[in-house]
């Protein structure tokens, strides 16, 4: 490389560290960090401030007193951070000037050759007594201190040096894991220390290697420069421009923050840059030039740099085995060798930075070019501005072809927002054009817009004159006629006219115009230049958007119907005998050139003619009011709201920030206007006089003048750009342009042409922004969104409330509100970086544009049309399709829906929310009187449900709502109330049964096999956690059949009796839900199955069972021969079904604990419960990991209240309900867990169980009530184990530094272990979780009798999961009642459904983050992906968790995952390698699958990991809880 000796290999990063020996622990968390190293010579912008020393002697010179130095020398070379003569002293000079000095190469060089390791080592201790120059850097707060430390020989001995005789790392320690992917460390690294020291950094831990004598003695020198005794060194060494490192945090607990932060330099020169973590100063990065040939040692305070981080998501906190601090140096050498091509984040973001600049200098030139020609019409000004608008789209050119080079092909992997503005910049425009079609293209607008700027006509006295001199330009003269003159006939005369001199003038040049600017669209990668314009609008595609924008339309149309037929009349009034009833406006007719707003015709027209008008235009005429003026009223309504120095940048952003996205500031601006142009604003300014009087036909006529503006643009706002985009896209051409834009005209707005057009014609070239290429729905999205921003900007300054009838929307004026002001600047500081919807979220509270307060605003005047176009006999529309306005009865019994619901759902808010608390406080505290709250609040809950139920429910025929409206689908889950439908004394009756049934198994002990007579009530052994604990580890079978037979007489046999009663109670109930037959309810099993809403479910299931019964076959087989190896003939049938109480859990639900017995291969667990206990994790811990896991992927976090109300862990002061479940307050922000959790494994995948069903929560939190539920049962239960089998793949865990290297990184024997284990978890589950529902569903449709309710359990045992009983059963007994959700009423297919689905989530998202192929399933298996910090597997599961229980869950499936039915596909493709395995396991030992049923019965257990609590009466969506 140029003036450098190239060296073989490149630059190096040394860091030397040490851990103190003190004890004390920063508790803080450091934050150290952000130098980093890129070659910055492209951006020679960057520039450090220079300081130049005073001569006075006031300041004390850099320079070291050699004497001092000489006395440092005879101490040891271990300092205090605190002695004067060392760099610290330099630093505490900041902020005065300090002399920088020659830069000078110490010691003195010794010739090369004769260097040799000993007197390099001699070298570096003369270090000590040297003079050294320090300069320093001072900007913005950063203070760097540097130095040239060594000559050039030393420093190339030192080089070649440690080339030789470095070891770096190799194999595991040289992939490092940055979201979510693995890849190789650009560098090589090492680090040398201390003995025992390591380090962690990025989920690695590194071992420090014994120092080497030259290493020593360097670290020696620096420790001695540094005043810190450095005991570690992290050497990076990058061989070349390909090597770097990204921008990184050091902020482990392990560095000692009292030490400074230093590095010396060696090799190639390479820049230090330093980027201030502060995004808004990010502009001033700072480079640290290094010398080269020489070492440079750089030196500066950790709290200096603080400052100057990345702003990469932080990594995870390290937690140290060792609580000692470390200090760190870090060290640099040069580069040789090619640069990457590619650029990394941080050159990007420093090229954008810089291009910015560049931008609003080029953007302000063309603009004041711009600015001269439209307010000075010149030809001079003309061909100015075409020069400026060509050099600025060359600009603009040359920018999109930086932006899209391959040097910045990886702009995808930026983070935000940086990635946002290169996807801006990609998109070039016209710029884009080859030179000389730019020049034609902008030749072209330039002759359309001198056309159009300079049309002129002869007055309508002389328009029967062939040679009459035009005279009247648009602008005032023809505006003006249009606005006053009520005269048909010139009316008609000024339009024709002007469409002649204008429209039809450019008729040529538009055509060419574009097929030029589809020209530029297909150069940018989009279909047609209808895509290109809506492509700043962030939606997923153009038609999408389009798509969106039509049905704003749709929206609005029945306000603009109303309207529009009144204004018809009131025309045909004004204009006799020239409108029809049932016709088109003629166009020229509206006070408008275009008939764009109509205001102008308001007062012709009033409502109310006596009543007061509100057009204050004659009062601000009479009162002298200019331009100025008038300025200075909307500037003074800014300064009231707070918002003094926002209004600049107000108005300059809307113009240069956002070119692309005019909406926001626009609607911001008009949403200011509202305020202002109310009766109220307008008297307190003392435009409105005083004789103004409040009245409803005031104020119907102030609603009809802003509507005659505002309603009456919306449709033309809409079609000028549907025009254009059919005309980009084909679907109008040149030749019919003109009669393509009349069938837009008429059929949307409902207008007619005075005079007959042809296509000779263009009349749309008639409207400014047609030729002069602005993009136009802008405009329309702005007036609907104005109105929402206007709601939320009255609902934060308390002018509106929807219940108070006293403040309208329509009359709300906030000036002078503060709130309103902060709000704003909130609004607007987030700048163009922010996506659309973050703004509008941030204001409004919702992410999707709305017309729903545009209509709450104009609701009075819909009304008083309504009204009057009925008494009129004003027909709706125009044509054939006129319709009669008589008001539907349909719409009213709509309305009438509407509004019950919202009363119910405002109720069941509320009482939900009480009950809720009610049960948490007793579920968290168990006491009587908690009971006796809850219970009593319960019966109220049930008493308010039932009463709603019978009289207001079943009583309205929801079944003649429309189909698929929300409305009809609330009905519908209203519609059946369950339980409490049955009669009072039926009711009662059994919520005693399953009370009675619950305290029996709740309270059911055991005796301890060896003192079967025990005490009970002194040493009985309790389910949890006694039994199950038994269950789980003992492998005496004498011991488990008698646990495991004992647990069945405590509980299921003692509530046998109680359960046929719960049975036909239930069933009673049932029916009384469907007192006429016509919801097809038989049973309480019809009912459970509601759920799912589906006629063939029970058949589904049926068949997805089949599909994963050879799966779950082989498992079975092989478990049954390994137990057959353990336990022996006597035990296991090597060909029946599997004794039940032998597979390590009370119910045989799911085997992971019987795994270590089974376990394919002799190798070591990839169990991380040891790595909790032993890196400190507590349960708040463990919860924040599942909480940054959700935040990683884009979704939401939880609150503060969140960790405040929820219960982590087990108190000891109180007794609590244990078992795990997540809770919705059902008030849109309460959400809490309840979870004894404990430290380990199992219990760290529960936790992402229950988060998940928070995260679920937190989606739809915004839904109405009603739809705030999963969108099945199962989906809900799907969603936090979908995570976790993301989050429990080694890769992740070794990531989050729970597994070793070793551990994760799984050889194919250990995945086939870490296969099996999970099998035993959720394979072995899937016949278990159809058996449950499957017995029930049986029971309560008669098919199973009270006398064989033990034999046809077991019946379904043996055929579903092959396993028998391990001694008699009979019908003495109930074993399924020894299931907790049997007695409690839970049904259960759901956790099926979630094990199934889990499977097929993980897969969709695992392919949405790029890290599944499912053509390719070896190289990435399944079973091994990680989503973690995909945004766009985050995105795509946001979008279904939003959607709640609003839609039906098949369209809710396919959005996600393309299929409408639930699939095994997926979770066989998971467990493809372990069919594989099993399959030839078995096959090679001649293992039969399957069983065969044996003659007389067993049975079988199972520890529930995670229980529901049944409680019919209970908000059906406050819980969900776990199987
Ligand atoms: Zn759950």
């Amino acid at each position: 490389m140029e003036g450098g000796r190239r060296m073989n290999g490149g630059w190096t990063r040394i860091a030397f560290n040490r851990f103190e020996t003190s004890a004390g622990i920063a508790t803080k968390r450091e934050s150290l960090r952000g130098i980093e190293h890129v070659q910055s010579t492209r951006y020679d912008g960057i520039r450090l401030r220079r300081h130049t020393r005073p001569g006075t002697g006031a300041v004390p010179s850099v320079d070291r007193d050699p004497t001092n130095l000489r006395k440092e020398r005879s101490q040891s070379h271990v300092h205090s951070s605190t002695t004067q003569d060392c760099w610290p002293t330099l630093k505490r000079k900041r902020g005065r000037a300090v002399d920088v000095g020659p830069i000078r190469a110490v010691p003195k060089a010794e010739e090369l050759d004769e260097v040799t390791e000993q007197s390099m080592v001699e070298a570096l201790r003369r270090l000590n007594g040297q003079d050294i120059h320090w300069q320093l850097k001072e900007a913005d707060n950063l203070s760097l201190s540097y130095a040239v430390v060594l000559g050039k020989q030393e420093a190339d001995f030192l080089f070649a040096s440690l080339e030789s005789s470095t070891q770096y790392y190799s194999g595991e320690l040289t992939q490092i894991r940055v979201y979510g992917k693995w890849h190789p460390i650009p560098r090589k690294q090492v680090a040398y220390g201390d003995t025992g020291l390591t380090y962690r950094f990025s989920g690695i831990t590194v071992p420090a290697k014994p120092w080497t004598p030259l290493l020593k003695a360097l670290c020696d020198a620096v420790s001695h420069i540094a005043c810190t005794e450095f005991n570690f060194v992290l050497i990076n060494r990058y061989k070349d421009g390909n090597d770097r490192i990204g921008e990184h945090r050091d902020d482990e607990k392990d560095l000692d923050p009292a030490a400074p932060i230093a590095s010396v330099s060696l090799g190639q020169p390479r820049d230090f840059v330093l980027r201030h973590q502060d995004s808004r100063k990010r502009q001033k990065a700072r480079s640290i030039p290094h010398e080269p040939e020489s070492a440079n040692l750089l030196v500066s305070d950790r709290e200096i740099l603080n400052p100057f981080v990345s702003r990469m998501p932080p990594e995870l906190e390290p937690v140290s085995q060792d609580p000692k601090p470390w200090k760190m140096l870090m060290g640099v050498t040069g580069i040789t060798g090619a640069p990457d091509p590619r650029a990394t984040e941080q050159e990007a973001q420093l090229f954008m930075d810089l291009l910015d600049g560049e931008y609003s200098i080029e953007c302000n030139k063309q603009m004041v070019a711009r600015w001269d020609y439209i307010t000075d019409a010149t030809e001079e000004h003309l061909e100015a501005m075409e020069e400026a608008n060509v050099a600025y789209a060359e600009f603009k050119k040359s920018a999109w072809q930086n932006v899209t080079s391959s040097e910045f092909d990886n702009w995808e992997t930026f983070s935000e927002p940086l990635r946002r503005r290169f996807q801006k910049l990609r998109v070039a425009g016209t710029s884009a054009l080859p030179s000389e079609e730019l020049l034609q293209f902008e030749g072209l607008l330039g002759e359309m817009e001198n056309i159009y700027a300079t049309a002129k006509i002869c007055p309508f006295e002389e328009s029967g004159n062939p040679d009459c001199t035009p005279t009247l330009p648009l602008e005032p003269a023809l505006e003006e006629i249009m606005a006053l003159s009520t005269n048909y006939d010139e009316l008609a005369y000024v339009w024709e006219a002007w469409r002649e001199v204008s429209g039809a003038k450019i008729r040529n040049q538009y055509v060419e115009y574009v097929s030029l600017l589809d020209q530029a669209a297909e150069i940018n990668g989009f279909e047609d230049a209808s895509a290109m314009w809506v492509a700043p609008y962030d939606s997923s595609s153009a038609s999408e958007f389009q798509e969106s924008i039509g049905s704003l339309w749709e929206e609005v149309r029945p306000l603009y119907l109303q309207l529009h037929a009144y204004v018809r009349n009131k025309l045909s009034e004004l204009y006799p005998g020239q409108i029809g009833p049932t016709d088109p406006i003629p166009a020229h007719l509206l006070g408008n050139m275009w008939a764009q707003q109509w205001g102008n015709i308001a007062s012709r027209m009033l409502p109310f003619p006596d009543a007061p008008d509100v057009d204050v235009t004659e009062e601000m005429l009479e009162q002298g009011y200019d331009a100025q003026r008038i300025f200075e009223l909307s500037e003074e309504f800014f300064t009231s709201l707070g918002l003094l120095e926002m209004t600049e940048t107000f108005w300059s952003q809307s113009m240069i920030e956002k070119p692309d996205d005019g909406r926001f500031h626009e609607a911001l601006g008009d949403t200011l206007a509202l305020s202002v142009g109310t009766p109220k604003h307008l008297q307190a300014v003392g435009l409105l006089g005083p004789d103004y009087e409040e009245s409803y036909e005031a104020d119907i006529n102030f609603l009809f003048g802003t509507a005659m503006d505002k309603v009456a643009f919306l449709p033309f706002g809409y079609l000028i750009d549907l025009y254009r985009w059919k005309l980009f896209k084909g679907e109008i051409t040149s030749e019919n342009m003109n009669a393509g834009w009349w069938e837009l005209r008429t059929g949307i707005q409902g207008l007619s042409p005075p005079v007959e057009r042809t296509e000779e014609h263009f009349d749309p070239g008639a409207k400014y922004h047609v030729p002069a290429n602005v993009p136009y729905v802008r405009y329309f999205v702005s007036f609907i969104v104005q109105f929402q921003f206007y709601e939320a900007l009255c609902r934060a300054a308390d002018e509106f409330d929807p219940d108070d009838p006293e403040k309208p929307l329509y009359k709300c004026d906030y000036y002078g509100n503060h709130d309103v002001g902060a709000l704003l600047t909130e609004a607007l500081s987030m700048g163009y970086s922010e996506p659309w919807a973050e703004a509008m979220e941030l204001l409004t509270g919702q992410r999707e544009m709305s017309a729903q307060s545009l209509l709450y605003y104009f609701q009075p005047l819909m009304e008083y049309l309504e009204q009057a176009n009925l008494e009129a006999g004003n027909c709706l529309g125009w044509g054939d399709e006129c319709l009669s306005t008589r008001k539907e009865i349909r719409q009213s019994f709509e309305e009438e829906a509407e509004e019950y619901l919202l009363y119910y759902e405002g109720e069941y808010s509320r009482r939900g929310n009480s009950n809720a608390l009610a049960a948490w406080a007793y579920q968290t505290d168990i006491t009587q009187e908690n009971l006796e709250n809850y219970v009593e609040n319960s019966l109220e809950l049930g008493a308010w449900l039932k009463a709603e139920w019978e009289t207001n429910i079943t009583s309205f025929p929801w079944e003649d709502l429309p189909e698929g409206s929300p409305s009809r689908r609330k009905f519908k889950f209203l519609s059946v109330l369950g339980a409490a439908a049955a009669s009072a004394e039926t009711y009662e009756e059994l919520q005693r049964v399953q009370g009675e049934m619950e305290t029996i198994y709740g309270t059911a002990r055991v005796c301890p096999m060896a003192e079967p007579d025990c005490d009970l009530e002194e040493s009985g052994l309790t389910l949890e956690p006694d039994l199950e604990l038994i269950l789980a580890t003992s492998t005496d079978p004498e011991e488990l059949l008698y646990v495991w037979d004992q647990w069945r007489a405590a509980s299921g046999a003692k509530v046998r009796t109680l359960f046929q009663d719960y049975i036909r109670l239930s069933n009673e109930a049932a029916v009384a839900n469907d007192p006429d037959g016509s919801l097809g309810i038989h049973d309480m099993g019809d009912i459970w199955l509601r759920n799912y809403d589906s006629e063939t479910f029970k058949d589904d299931i049926a068949v997805l069972w089949e599909n994963v019964k050879p799966l779950y076959e082989a498992v079975h087989a092989y478990t049954r021969a390994k137990l057959f190896e353990a336990y022996g003939p006597e035990h296991v049938d090597p060909e029946g079904p599997i004794p039940a109480h032998l597979l390590g859990n009370m119910w045989a639900q799911q085997w992971e604990n019987i795994f270590p017995m089974v376990k394919p291969f002799d190798l070591e667990d990839t169990d991380i419960t040891d790595e909790l206990v032993e890196q400190g994790y507590d349960a708040r811990r463990i919860f924040e990991v599942a909480d940054e896991f959700f935040r990683d992927l884009g979704l939401m976090v939880v609150s503060d209240s969140f960790w405040e109300n929820s219960m982590l862990t087990k108190p000891d002061d109180r007794e609590v309900v244990c078992h795990a479940s997540a809770w919705d307050f059902l008030d849109g922000q309460d959400f809490r867990i309840k979870m004894c959790t404990g430290v380990d494994m199992t219990d760290f995948i529960t936790v992402h169980h229950e988060m998940g069903h928070i995260q679920y929560f937190l989606q739809y939190a915004n839904l109405p009530v009603l739809f705030r539920d999963g969108a099945n049962n199962g989906f809900h239960e799907a969603v936090g184990d979908t995570l976790s089998l993301s989050v429990s793949t080694p890769g992740h865990l070794y990531s989050l530094g729970l597994l070793s290297p070793e551990a994760a990184n799984m050889s194919a024997e250990a995945q086939i272990n870490f296969l099996l284990r999970r099998a035993l978890e959720k394979v072995s589950f899937l016949p278990f979780g159809y058996v449950m529902d499957l017995y029930r569903w049986n029971i309560f449709n008669g098919s199973i009798s009270d006398t064989d309710l033990n034999a046809a359990w077991w019946a379904l045992r043996e055929e579903y999961q092959g396993l028998q009983a391990g001694n008699e059963r009979t019908e003495e007994m109930f074993d399924a009642g020894a299931k907790y959700h049997t007695i409690a009423n839970v049904p259960y297919i759901r956790y099926f459904v979630a094990h199934i689905l889990q499977f097929t989530f993980h897969k969709t998202l695992c392919i949405k983050a790029g890290q599944y192929d499912p053509d390719d399933p070896e190289t990435n298996p399944l079973h091994l992906c990680d989503i973690a910090g995909s945004s766009e597997a985050g995105l795509a599961f946001e979008e279904m968790l939003r959607k709640g229980s609003s839609e039906p869950w098949p369209d809710v499936l396919e959005e996600l995952t393309g299929e409408r039915t639930i699939s095994a596909d997926a979770i066989l493709e998971y467990f493809a390698p372990l069919t594989d395995f099993l399959e030839s396991f078995l096959k090679e030992r001649n293992i039969p699958i399957g069983w065969k049923i044996p003659t007389n019965g067993n049975t079988i257990g199972k520890k529930a990991p995670f229980e529901e609590k049944g409680n019919v009466l209970k908000p059906r969506n406050t819980l969900a809880n776990s199987e």
